[in-house]
């Protein structure tokens, strides 16, 4: 299961275009002699909502999650960190996979969901309706040109994809914001910020609750009281609250009235070790 961003350039040239109720034909399952060969030697890059459902589904903390079971590379010029699941350090298989199969099948990633599709589309969300799929074929997964056909769409709705594309929209406007433009922008500080509003979720409630956060920004009962213990909703906030920090965008939100904004230093909730933050 390649991750989209390293493969996709020599992909989407060399690969037929596929839209919604375009047909491919696969099969796969336990029956296959190819199985769970596509868990092992793979790049698989974790969106914060992959991180939120894993680490909640083994109903461990964010900061454990990332510690035992990611890895993280920073992009070259912006230094954006992207999270990586890791394989095992011997034989470089995924953490979850058993000859029984996925460990994690009803928390398992985006990537995981999608695979043989890849899904290609511009930066910026408001263009979400150039978006395309393509088929990933590689040797060691037998499953393609076998079984019944499905479009696209069905395969999107079988696999409950859409809640991972729905509770990815902010991450992405954020991400297509064309501030990142300035490669001095993720630095310090600002890099420690944002990965741990994306990725470090219960870090980033801690830093929430537990500083003088919430007395320098003014934020409503209701959703003071929904990020208490909602972890999409404390995503969302935090793509909120990057997209102020880091690109001035106040439209979600406030300061209070009255507090001076001493800036609340991320310092103050223990950096994660496995970033380099
Ligand atoms: S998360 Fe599950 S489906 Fe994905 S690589 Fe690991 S074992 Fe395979
Ligand atoms: S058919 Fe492909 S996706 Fe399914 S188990 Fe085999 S290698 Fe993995």
């Amino acid at each position: 299961m390649p991750d989209n961003e390293s493969t996709l350039p020599g992909i989407v040239e060399n690969t037929p275009r596929l839209g919604l109720d375009d047909r491919f034909t696969f099969q796969c399952g336990k029956h296959m002699d190819c199985f769970t060969k596509c868990c092992q030697g793979v790049s698989i890059l974790l969106t914060p909502y992959d991180v939120l459902k894993l680490k909640r589904g083994l109903g461990i903390n964010s900061s454990e999650f990332l510690d035992q079971y990611t890895f993280v590379m920073q992009s070259k010029e912006k230094k954006i960190p992207a999270v990586f699941l890791k394989m095992s350090d011997d034989s470089q298989v995924c953490p979850f996979v058993s000859d029984k199969g996925c460990g994690v099948y009803t928390h398992r990633p985006w990537a995981c969901r999608m695979y043989p599709l890849g899904m290609a589309e511009p930066k910026n969300p408001e263009q979400a309706a150039q978006r395309f799929y393509f088929l990933l074929k590689e040797d060691l997964c037998h499953g393609h040109d076998t079984g019944a056909g499905c479009t696209v769409r069905e395969w999107i709705a079988d696999q409950n994809i859409e809640p991972y594309d729905l509770n990815q929209i902010s991450f992405r406007q954020l991400m297509g914001h064309p501030g990142w433009d300035n490669p001095e922008l993720l630095t310090g500080e600002k890099l420690a910020m944002f990965y741990m509003a994306a990725y470090d979720l219960d870090r980033f409630r801690s830093f929430v609750f537990d500083t003088r956060f919430l007395e320098v920004f003014d934020v409503d009962e209701a959703r003071v009281e929904a990020l208490r213990t909602d972890d999409v909703e404390l995503l969302e906030f935090g793509m909120d609250w990057l997209a102020f920090s880091l690109f001035g965008e106040n439209k979600r939100m406030k300061l209070t009235k009255t507090a001076k904004p001493r800036r609340v230093p991320v310092t103050e909730v223990a950096a994660p070790a496995e970033a380099g933050l």
